[in-house]
């Protein structure tokens, strides 16, 4: 994927690799005779979903949003998701070494989102990125030890360590992180889930994550069965579009297969629809 411009900073889509989601668990409440029109399932019923890290080089700072699944995955997921742990390769491709990174952002702290956090190792674990402060919201890293619903997606393994270490700082709320880079929270997905919005010379881009996980969840209530506070998405999706859509930010879609980001633009009829940048 080639880097692209946002006014003074450069954007690279890298990815973790495709894993593998339940077609049902992925669409919702949506039939699958409409979304198999979007994404053709396997016989298993599941459907690819990509792993997209962004990378932002802003000339002072590298910043990673989001770290995939990583390779310490337990042996009973692996068999079910994969994990096809292929970041830290695409990342040199792309002429990103991990020590050039002093920046991390987590959307959220879901398995397949924080997994590179860290790396295991002579009995411990250490962060993979030795040289950056990474960020998640306060909020977010308390629900990780609730044991809620979503119990079975966070492995303290990812954050706790970093925590303690005093390397991940814990966000209250929406914030400027450094120049040009904010994060702003989204709930719906988890209730604290944040985004990341990205802005330089007048152009906007905007890592979403799980609030639109792929271009074919841009339609309102597309929402995912995975999410939380499925209205709260819907909410959270219109407070989006009320300023993607007419002020042209680039959307970053966290699991679409193909497509790393797009523009959204709404038709006659109102319907969302993706438009190459
Ligand atoms: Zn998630």
């Amino acid at each position: 994927m080639k880097p692209v411009a946002l006014g003074d900073f450069e954007l690279t889509a890298v990815s973790d690799g495709i894993y593998y989601l339940d077609g049902g668990a992925f669409f919702g409440v949506i039939p699958k005779v409409m979304w198999e029109r979007k994404m053709k399932a396997d016989g298993q019923n599941r459907v690819p979903s990509g792993l997209n890290s962004l990378v932002i080089r802003t000339g002072d700072h590298t910043v990673l949003v989001e770290t995939g699944i990583g390779n310490k995955l337990p042996e009973r997921m692996a068999k079910i998701y994969g994990q096809p742990a292929q970041l830290l390769e695409n990342l040199a491709s792309a002429g990103v070494a991990p020590e050039d990174i002093d920046i991390v952002i987590n959307t959220h702290l879901h398995f397949d989102h924080c997994g590179w956090n860290t790396v295991r190792g002579g009995g411990s674990v250490s962060a993979t990125f030795p040289k950056a402060t990474y960020y998640v919201q306060e909020g977010e890293w308390r629900h990780a030890h609730e044991n809620q619903r979503d119990g079975v997606s966070y492995f303290v393994e990812n954050y706790d360590p970093l925590v303690e270490s005093g390397q991940m700082k814990l966000l209250q709320g929406d914030k400027e992180i450094v120049p040009g880079i904010s994060v702003a929270v989204f709930p719906g997905h988890t209730r604290n889930m944040q985004a990341v919005v990205v802005q330089s010379g007048g152009q906007t881009a905007c890592y979403i994550s799980d609030l639109i996980p792929t271009s074919a969840h841009l339609d309102l209530n597309w929402v995912m069965g995975f999410d939380l506070y499925p209205v709260e998405t819907i909410e959270s999706r219109k407070r989006y579009y009320a300023r993607a859509v007419p002020e042209k930010w680039l959307t970053v879609f966290t699991h679409d297969p193909s497509i790393p980001w797009a523009l959204v633009k709404q038709d006659e009829n109102g319907k969302m629809t993706a438009v190459s940048f």
